[in-house]
């Protein structure tokens, strides 16, 4: 999950000055070491709230709580071993981090050197520096069983020293933990900075690069930015170079969806070393949503395409991928490929899916796109 947040949340107890704090929830009945850090979860009803968070002054001394946060009906989903960042000024609590949730993603900025017609999380240009200080407090927190962990933005590398310090803390607090990162790859068109995340040796990394076009006027026109596309395949190129491992994601729109094709040539011809790739149908949200008219196209309508694109980078040896593609409108040649990819907390299905027989192997829907799907579903 992303972070959520909820505003106007009631704290009791917390000095008006207290701008921050990130806290890792507690049961009762937890038997994990305990941290300063950690607070009280009370899922009672106290004063007509429905769940109870009793901050006490110590994790050793639960029976003098003396802060308390009163949780709204939107968090009552949080459980022992979670990670939140509360501003009692402001009333406002962001969920960092659910220790039961199999995709977890810490976004690190909005800021971004990118303007894609499709962005789902578009970018701000703000000074969020605060948010890698926040991670950095909480990443000590995070349980180290967790399997994976994803970070994302707006553009995590315009961090530059602070994203590759972020990367250093989670190789040493989650060892076991693979750590997937979304970026446009431009950063790396410097080979020091390839060289920085390579020396890290995090032993289970990967990048996620999008390249939305197999020539450059037409990825720079996706993502809105001159010189886009040169500077990341060379930054793909100096990845590799230091043996990091680079995942292609390919978002499939109106613009791109006849060059499929030529795109799968071109990875096939020119990056056929690149560890996976993914065809990924759009997510309805953000810019998506705002330029749904010029960006939609049904996913139907370029089946055949995808089919080939992806046999192409199949058959040149390159792991691929369908993400977020509903089985009954992709052929039955590449289902082997489609991945349940749209993370639990916001993936859904249609009342048409109640009574399909594959359910439980499709990826669903996206529940922020409710606007827009393909008109081809269809119960198997
Ligand atoms: S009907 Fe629904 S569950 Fe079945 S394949 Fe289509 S989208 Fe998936």
């Amino acid at each position: 999950m992303l972070a959520q947040s909820a505003r106007g949340v009631e704290c009791r107890g917390f000095s008006p000055n207290e701008q921050r704090v990130v806290l890792r929830l507690r049961s009762a009945d937890s038997t994990a070491p305990p941290l300063s850090s950690d607070c009280l979860l009370e899922p009672e009803n106290v004063n007509g709230s429905p769940t109870i968070a009793t901050f006490a002054a110590s994790p050793r001394s639960y029976t003098g709580a003396f802060r308390t946060v009163l949780l709204p009906p939107e968090l009552e989903y949080l459980g022992d071993g979670d990670v939140v960042a509360l501003e009692p000024s402001r009333g406002v609590l962001r969920v960092l981090y659910r220790r039961n949730s199999p995709s977890n993603s810490l976004l690190v900025t909005e800021r971004c050197n990118h303007y894609c017609l499709m962005c789902s999380q578009p970018p701000k240009n703000i000074d969020d520096s605060y948010i890698y200080a926040e991670l950095d407090e909480a990443i000590p927190l995070i349980s180290n069983d967790t399997r994976e962990i994803g970070i994302t933005g707006g553009e995590p590398t315009l961090g530059g020293d602070r994203f590759l310090n972020l990367v250093r803390s989670m190789k040493t607090y989650l060892p076991r933990t693979a750590l997937h990162v979304l970026s446009n790859g431009r950063r790396f068109v410097d080979p020091s900075f390839a060289k920085a995340l390579a020396g890290i040796s995090h032993s289970d990394f990967m990048i996620g690069i999008p390249i939305y076009a197999d020539y450059a006027a037409l990825h720079d026109y996706i993502v809105q930015s001159d010189g886009a596309f040169d500077e990341t395949v060379r930054g793909i190129l100096n990845l590799k170079a230091q043996g990091v491992r680079v995942e292609v994601r390919i978002v499939v729109l109106k613009q791109n969806s006849e060059r499929l094709v030529q795109l799968a040539e071109f990875l096939a011809r020119n990056l056929t070393f690149i560890d996976h790739v993914t065809f990924m149908a759009l997510e309805v949200t953000g810019f998506a949503r705002a330029n749904l008219e010029l960006i939609w196209i049904d996913p139907h309508d370029y089946r055949i395409a995808l089919t080939e694109a992806a046999r192409t980078t199949e058959a040149a040896g390159i792991r691929t991928s369908l993400y977020n593609h509903q089985l009954c409108i992709v052929e039955r040649e590449v289902w082997h490929l489609a991945r349940k990819s749209i993370s639990d907390w916001k993936q859904e299905y249609l009342p048409t899916c109640a009574t399909c027989s594959i359910q439980d192997q499709c990826a669903g829907f996206f529940a922020t796109g409710r606007t827009r799907h393909s008109a081809y579903i269809v119960a198997q």
